[in-house]
């Protein structure tokens, strides 16, 4: 299945994605995790897209669409994915349309994990992130078993650290520009007849009943 987890910065999509992604056994691909991993190894396409993420704007649709239509051509994408973080705009989503069309493929369901704009300032303010597998957990909501290290990765690995981007007067551009460019996406899919909107505001285990049930 082709599925794309939408929803504001916060609202818990890469929580369910790394579940997700075992009980689909389809990868998870996030372009945020794409842009982090590009920069933290220095190459051109990280330190391009930094700016524009320091700032919390969306990195130019050209670049994120072909960074992401390479990611979906490689071997264990060709039965299926979760996105996460894309699409972020009407002109990615029309491009990832003609790209999946081209191929005879199309987006199979679209989940909009829906949160109140006070819960997802609450949540950003409180993330810590795993360095290794980037699963993000909250001090509050999600604490990890240990302090500071991840539930997965740890012993080996697994420091957990706060986004620069989590600062919160990044937050509140970053929850602007979803709703100015990214929020369009949720009457496009619905005039498709793919998407599902699911109450993101429950406990992540609920949040993960509800969408396993909007897949069935
Ligand atoms: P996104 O990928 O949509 O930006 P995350 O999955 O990183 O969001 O979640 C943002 C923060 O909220 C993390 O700190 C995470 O632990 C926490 N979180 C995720 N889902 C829930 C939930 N259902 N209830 C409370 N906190 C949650
Ligand atoms: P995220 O990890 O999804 O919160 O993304 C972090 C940052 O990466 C965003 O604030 C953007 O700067 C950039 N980014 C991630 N995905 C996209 C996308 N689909 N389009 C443009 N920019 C993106």
């Amino acid at each position: 299945m082709r599925i794309i987890l939408l929803g504001a910065p916060g609202a818990g999509k890469g929580t369910q994605a790394a579940t997700l992604n075992e009980e689909l056994n389809a990868p998870h691909i996030a372009t945020g995790d794409l842009f982090r991993a590009a920069l933290s190894q220095g190459t051109p396409l990280g330190l391009e897209a930094k700016s524009y993420m320091d700032r919390g704007e969306l990195v130019p649709d050209n670049v994120t669409v072909r960074m992401l239509l390479e990611r979906i051509s490689q071997p264990d994408a060709a039965d299926g994915y979760i996105l996460d973080g894309f699409p972020r705009s009407l002109a990615q989503a029309e491009a990832l349309d003609d790209a999946l069309k081209s191929r005879n493929e199309n987006i199979d369901k679209v989940l909009l994990v829906d949160v109140s704009e006070d819960e997802l300032v609450r949540r950003l303010s409180g993330r810590w992130i795993c360095r290794t597998c980037q699963k993000p957990f909250h001090v509050i909501n999600n604490p990890p078993k240990k302090d500071g290290l991840c539930d997965v990765c740890d012993p080996e690995d697994g420091e957990l650290y706060q986004r620069d981007d989590d600062k919160p007067e990044t937050v509140r551009n970053r929850l602007g520009v979803y709703q100015d460019q990214t929020a369009p996406l949720i009457d496009y899919y619905t005039a498709q007849g793919i998407l599902t909107s699911i109450n993101g505001e429950q406990e992540i285990e609920s949040v993960r009943a509800d969408l396993l049930a909007a897949l069935e």
